[in-house]
């Protein structure tokens, strides 16, 4: 993934800044020859790590330090100052360690410091001989690597029917549509990844059954292989359009890599796009068009866009700021014919476009799961530990729904970071280590300049109450039910965020 390189600022830490410049619970942002670092003070120790998150360059510096931790205000990814080492989603990669010489009432940063691995838990070791994992997105590819990190040494295959290897999907619709994200930046891991840490990546493998009695997962090609323990994340599917002439060549969905580049193709020689739907990704699209000098516009059936995540005020507000960059909203009305030239609306209006986008939401791809029996309610149905109802069978991702830690409600969720967190601690129970998955939901959209990041999940809320000022780009919402605050969305009041999750956590662990 993309990173952008660490700006040198701050005190030069190897000539020593005084210990009274680093307060208790303090963390102050400094650099040893051209490297970023970050001191932290927790009691009476004092911790310096790479300042610079490895997911997209946060700065975390600016996040929250809790424990023995630092939490990045972009992302929420987690590190350990200890070690440096990733405890959450979406960071992939470690930061470093720095040596810390504390003397005549100076702190000083040296070097950067080897970390060892940590030791394989005696329960990981012998857990399992041959896992499979079915699905190549964010969900599977956290999986395979916490395996490895856990110390699984036994067959691990992944068989995804994705032709490329795990991408940041979330950046399909904002940079790399825009143009601003070269493809070089979607990739998680590089291949030699999955080939050092011995796992067997299928890619264009799709698995067409799965006999959970047998426990054999079967292939389209008609290749079988027998697993002892067996993950699905198999995600979502875009939910087509039945009208006359969806199926048209210039009519696209995005969900995949192969849809994106078809798309920015596309985008290439189109002048009029029209976008059905209203909500995440089909505004984001709108937003990545736009930097693409497409004419944009934008059909969805609510009055407000995104009313029924964000609330009406934010809907407004994003409206507006689409309106400004020039994209023409058909709001309460839907698509009923394509053709060749014209998107035919049920109000009556034609709108020219020689590429359309249907972003018109997404259903969990249960398919699989459904024919091998497993128990599926709009989503494949897991305990809190991601165990499905069939043995040595779990399930993660935007395919899983789970009892909520929080509400006690069965949730399914679509975030990249509730997937990746997933597929981690699905890999953890697969080796036998009865984790519960209890993360509070995080996710984040873009659109322009735009940035709302939203903490927790509310699917209905009775009250939303909102600090700041949404048209001055400095807000918090809370969305609450019944006195009970569920989310929070914020715009540049990053650290806002990383409070709300925290206080999520301490309202979780007390209910
Ligand atoms: C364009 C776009 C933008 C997004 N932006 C954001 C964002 O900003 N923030 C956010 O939080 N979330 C975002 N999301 C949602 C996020 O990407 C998903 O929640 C996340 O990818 C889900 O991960 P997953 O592993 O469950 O499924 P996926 O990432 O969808 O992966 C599923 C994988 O399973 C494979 N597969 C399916 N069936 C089979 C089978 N039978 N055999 C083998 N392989 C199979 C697929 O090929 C795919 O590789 C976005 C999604 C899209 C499409």
């Amino acid at each position: 993934m993309g990173e952008e390189a660490g700006k040198q600022s701050g005190p030069d830490l190897g000539l020593g800044i005084p210990e009274a410049d680093l307060a208790e619970g303090g963390l102050l942002v400094g650099h040893v020859g051209d490297e970023p670092v970050l001191l932290a003070r927790r009691g009476a120790e004092v911790f310096a790590i790479g300042a610079v998150c490895s997911h997209y360059g946060g700065p975390l510096g600016e996040g929250l330090l809790v424990d023995e931790t630092i939490r990045c205000p972009w992302h929420h990814a987690c590190f350990s100052l200890r070690t440096g080492e990733v405890l959450r989603a979406p960071a992939l990669n470690p930061v470093a360690c720095w040596r810390i010489d504390r003397r005549d009432g100076a702190i000083y940063v040296s070097d950067k410091l080897e970390i060892a691995p940590r030791p394989a838990t005696p329960a990981a070791a012998g857990a399992r001989r041959a896992v499979v994992i079915v699905g190549g997105g964010a969900a599977a590819d956290a999986a395979a690597d916490a395996l490895r990190r856990e110390g699984y040494s036994g067959a691990l295959t992944m068989f995804s029917a994705d032709d490329s290897a795990p991408y940041d999907r979330p950046n399909l619709s904002k940079g790399f549509l825009a143009g601003s994200a070269p493809e070089d930046w979607l990739p998680l891991r590089s291949r030699r990844h999955y080939e050092k840490r011995g796992i067997d990546l299928r890619l264009g493998a799709r698995v067409v059954a799965i006999d959970a009695k047998a426990q054999i997962a079967r292939l389209a090609d008609g290749a079988q292989h027998s697993y002892d323990g067996l993950l699905l994340a198999t995600g979502a599917e875009p939910v087509r359009l039945t009208i006359p002439g969806a199926d048209l060549p210039h009519v696209r969905m995005l969900r995949s890599l192969a849809d994106c580049r078809e798309l920015v193709a596309r985008a290439q020689s189109a002048r009029r796009a029209v976008v059905i739907g209203a909500s995440f990704i089909g505004l984001e699209a709108a937003a990545a068009l736009r930097a693409r000098k497409v004419e944009v516009e934008v059909v969805g059936p609510d009055a407000i866009p995104m009313e029924r995540i964000l609330g009406p005020e934010v809907g407004r507000f994003i409206r507006k700021l689409h309106e400004e960059e020039g994209v023409v909203f058909h709001l309460g009305t839907t698509a009923t014919a394509i053709d060749g030239r014209f998107v035919e609306l049920k109000n009556g209006e034609k709108l020219e476009a020689d590429l359309v986008l249907v972003g018109v939401g997404v259903r969990p791809a249960v398919g699989l799961a459904e024919a091998a029996g497993l128990a599926v309610d709009r989503g494949v149905l897991v305990d809190e530990y991601l165990a499905t109802s069939a043995p040595n069978i779990f399930a993660a991702g935007d395919i899983a729904r789970w009892p909520d830690a929080f509400t006690g409600e069965r949730i399914r969720i679509e975030h990249f970071i509730v997937a990746e967190r997933q597929g981690r601690t699905a890999a953890r129970n697969i080796l036998g280590h009865r984790e519960r998955f209890d993360a509070v939901p995080f996710f984040w959209t873009e659109q322009y300049d735009l940035t709302i990041s939203y903490v927790g999940h509310a699917e209905g809320w009775d009250n939303v109450e909102i600090d700041g000022s949404i048209e001055a780009r400095d807000c918090a919402l809370s969305y609450r039910r019944a006195g009970k605050t569920l989310a929070v969305a914020t715009i540049n009041r990053d650290i806002e965020s990383l409070r709300a999750e925290l206080e999520f956590e301490g309202a979780k662990a007390s209910r």
